[in-house]
């Protein structure tokens, strides 16, 4: 059976860290691809230092351009209005009916999913496959996993270090004009600097 890992994200810029937990994903699920989907503007995140949707969009399809079974999706950029997770796994459940789901995230993410919108349908379309962002994995996602599970659904955790970068700290850095480099693929810091995004 087809594995196929959804990473739902703002990527604001894309950064190492999701290009290393896209790998991480396909290395530990066989038979395996992953899509990977820039949300619309969120609601929930402030606009300031918000890149428009198309650049968002561009800077994912340049970190991921040449990765083997990877595809960026623009399904929700697209789309109207702000996208839940629950309605575009539905939708990719539909088109591929004969493939197992995963819902890939940090474990920030893990942390906060059970209050998200239609979480019961979201764990029951797809297993939860998490990696740890600090070094809090043990006691508050132990109890998240164990609760998913209670609910019927199934969660793993990659044990797997992944690299300590967000987007929040790629932000700050390029407008105080200090340097990313190893934190961003070396197109997107281009993308970046060419565009005049988040100075
Ligand atoms: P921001 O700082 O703006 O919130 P971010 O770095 O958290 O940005 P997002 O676009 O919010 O990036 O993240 C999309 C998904 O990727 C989330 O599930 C998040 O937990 C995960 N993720 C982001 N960075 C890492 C990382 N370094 N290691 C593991 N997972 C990550
Ligand atoms: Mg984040």
């Amino acid at each position: 059976m087809e594995n196929i890992g959804v990473l739902g994200g703002t990527f604001n810029p894309v950064h190492n860290g999701h290009v290393r937990l896209v790998e991480l994903f396909l290395e530990s699920v066989g038979n395996s691809r992953v899509i990977v989907i820039p949300a619309n503007a969120p609601h929930y995140k402030p606009m300031r230092d918000f890149a428009p949707p198309v650049d968002r969009l561009n800077m994912c399809r340049t970190a991921f351009k040449g990765m083997k079974n990877v595809q960026v999706s623009d399904m929700e950029i697209c789309a109207d209005g702000f996208c839940y997770t629950a309605d575009t796994l539905t939708k990719i459940k539909e088109a591929n009916p004969d493939a197992a789901l995963y819902l890939i995230m940090g474990s920030d993410a893990l942390k906060g999913m059970l209050k998200w919108y239609r979480a019961a349908d979201i764990i029951a379309l797809a297993t939860i496959f998490s990696v740890a962002r600090d070094k809090d994995i043990p006691d508050a996602l132990r109890q998240n996993i164990k609760r998913i599970e209670q609910m019927g659904g199934q969660a793993v955790i990659s044990g797997c270090q992944p690299l300590a970068v967000s987007s929040t700290e790629v932000r700050r850095r390029i407008r105080e004009g200090a340097s990313v480099e190893g934190l961003l693929p070396d197109d997107v810091t281009e993308y970046v600097l060419q565009r005049g995004l988040y100075k």
